[in-house]
């Protein structure tokens, strides 16, 4: 049975095919949601066709079969609702919560993140240069509970940190589709990656600004590579062999602080989820960056 009121969701960007760390963060989202009998969303942010490959979507999902990550209900890709997001950074215009901006990064670094033209308090646009929305975020020392981190504390500074929610390719950024449909959605619990607490602060503003309640959130350390940085496209993490979707569900369990036993290392995915399920503790996952764990070696001619 499925308990409605706890509503968890994985959404990748579809910037190449799922890695060990995007799975680390999928297995955790998914343990969180059925461990508590919730529902489990799939969402692809496919907002960015200049960073995204047109194959990765399929691969993702392909990947998520192999590893028995069934979604419930069909999976919401951003790029079909970009009317709903312009209407609503219409409607944070129309209410004085965000502002058309000119100013490039060079500008406001130069003017230490002051905007030059004055966009933010009513200053006109240029009508020659392309525009950006920005979210006009208010002074604020943001305090919350992280379900993984304990308690944060995260300083927003009005106008310097103001995130772009409309391109100025017009293109919708993700700080705005991701709250917009974590409001849609019903979405009461994120598990993410630690790479994104720092935009947290700044996510619960643009929910208050758009009548929503903010989720709980709950961010696992990032995955580093034997050389320490993260895993990630940009750092050239390989794709997860979809052969051997029980070994990688093992080697997330174990990144995520879970004690699987050795043995269950050469078991079919069912299982090792089914062991996750039963013995999921998210108060042992660690705080701080874990680096990727092997299985075992399989016994020879095995
Ligand atoms: N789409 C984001 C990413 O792949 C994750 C967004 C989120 O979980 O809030 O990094």
């Amino acid at each position: 049975m499925t308990d409605t009121t706890y509503r968890g969701r994985f959404a990748p960007s579809p910037t190449g095919p799922l890695h060990f760390g995007s799975l680390v963060t999928a297995l955790a989202s998914y343990l969180e949601a059925r461990s508590g009998q919730g529902a489990w969303l799939v969402r692809i942010e496919d907002l960015d066709p200049l960073r995204e490959s047109p194959e990765a979507t399929d691969q993702i999902l392909q990947s998520l079969h192999c590893h028995q990550l069934r979604p419930d209900g069909d999976v919401r890709c951003q790029s079909d609702r970009l009317d709903v997001y312009r209407h609503y950074a219409s409607q944070l215009i129309e209410q004085g919560h965000a502002y058309y901006c000119a100013c490039s990064r060079k500008e406001l670094a130069a003017n230490g993140g002051r905007h030059p033209r004055h966009c933010r308090d009513g200053g006109t646009p240029p009508s020659d240069r392309p525009l950006a929305i920005r979210f006009a975020l208010h002074d604020e020392e943001a305090c919350w509970q992280d379900r993984i981190l304990g308690s944060q504390r995260q300083v927003v500074r009005a106008e310097v940190d103001d995130p772009v929610i409309i391109r100025k390719e017009g293109f919708v950024a993700y700080q705005l589709a991701v709250v917009v449909d974590d409001i849609d959605q019903e979405i009461t619990e994120v598990v993410r990656g630690s790479d994104l607490l720092e935009t947290t602060a700044q996510q619960r503003q643009i929910c208050h600004a758009l009548g929503g309640t903010p989720p709980c959130w709950a961010h696992i350390p990032v995955v580093l590579n034997s050389q320490g940085q993260k895993l990630s496209k940009q750092n050239h993490a390989p794709a997860l062999d979809d052969r051997q979707p029980g070994r990688n569900l093992w080697r997330a369990l174990k990144t995520l602080g879970q004690q699987p036993p050795p043995e269950l290392a050469d078991a079919p995915p069912q299982a090792v989820l089914e062991w996750g399920l039963g013995h999921w503790s998210m108060a042992s996952i660690p705080h701080h960056h874990t680096t990727d764990t092997l299985p075992p070696a399989r016994p020879a001619g095995a």
